[in-house]
């Protein structure tokens, strides 16, 4: 099964794809994560993507679409796959469907802006690992500390109050239009984001599975 998940930044979709991850055991593929590797990695590509990031701009269309090309390519991804944070332009959804790549579903979660600047700005992710957390919904056991790998919990860049604005506005101009894109090829799925973790991933599923 190919998935696509769609919504706002800190829609919590990342959260998402992890829980379709272990329910049906194909990988969940980030593209920020993939560019945030890349970054701390200080590769050509992390040059190229993080002054974009840190201004809470979209990545250019063609160096994504290159890194989504090679990830599917990989072996884990021939009995399907997950992706979180791709498309984010209608390019980037053509480029999808000229790959040859049929999606099954895209799954969007909904949640108003006014709970996304609540959330991004109190969201705390591991500098090694990625994982993340939530300062009051989600806090790591120990403040600063990463559960999964002892690393440190930090604010990312792109998480600062007037870089969140500008990402909205990013999501409301150039991903939001995705949704009729595939409204009207019937694979749109909306899942409405609840206040609990757990309410939103029973709804998440109900919808892979409908
Ligand atoms: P979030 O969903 O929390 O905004 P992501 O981790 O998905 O964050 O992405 C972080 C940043 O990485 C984005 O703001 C953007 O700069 C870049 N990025 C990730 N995926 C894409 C994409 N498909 N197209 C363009 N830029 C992207
Ligand atoms: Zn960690």
């Amino acid at each position: 099964m190919n998935l696509i998940l769609l919504g706002a930044p800190g829609a919590g979709k990342g959260t998402q794809a992890e829980v379709i991850c272990n329910h049906l055991n194909i990988p969940a593929i980030s593209t920020g994560n993939i560019l945030r590797e890349a970054v701390k990695n200080g590769t050509q590509l992390g040059l190229e993507a993080k002054s974009f990031m840190d201004s809470g701009a979209l990545v250019p269309d063609e160096i994504v679409i290159g890194i989504l090309k090679d990830r599917i390519g990989e072996d884990d991804c021939q009995n399907g796959f997950i992706l979180d944070g791709f498309p984010r332009t209608v390019p980037q959804a053509k480029a999808l469907d000229e790959m040859g790549v049929q999606i099954d579903k895209v799954i969007d979660i909904e949640v108003a802006d006014e709970k996304i600047m609540q959330r991004l700005s109190g969201r705390r992710v591991c500098a090694d690992c990625g994982a993340s957390y939530h300062i009051e919904y989600k806090p790591s056991k120990s403040e600063g500390v990463c559960d999964k790998c002892g690393g440190e919990t930090v604010l990312r860049k792109d998480d600062h109050p007037d870089t969140i604005k500008d990402r909205l506005h990013v999501y409301h101009e150039q991903t939001e239009p995705l949704k009729d894109y595939y409204q009207q090829t019937g694979k749109l799925v909306v899942v409405q984001g609840q206040e609990d973790v757990a309410d939103t991933s029973a709804l998440t599923l109900k919808a892979v599975e409908a």
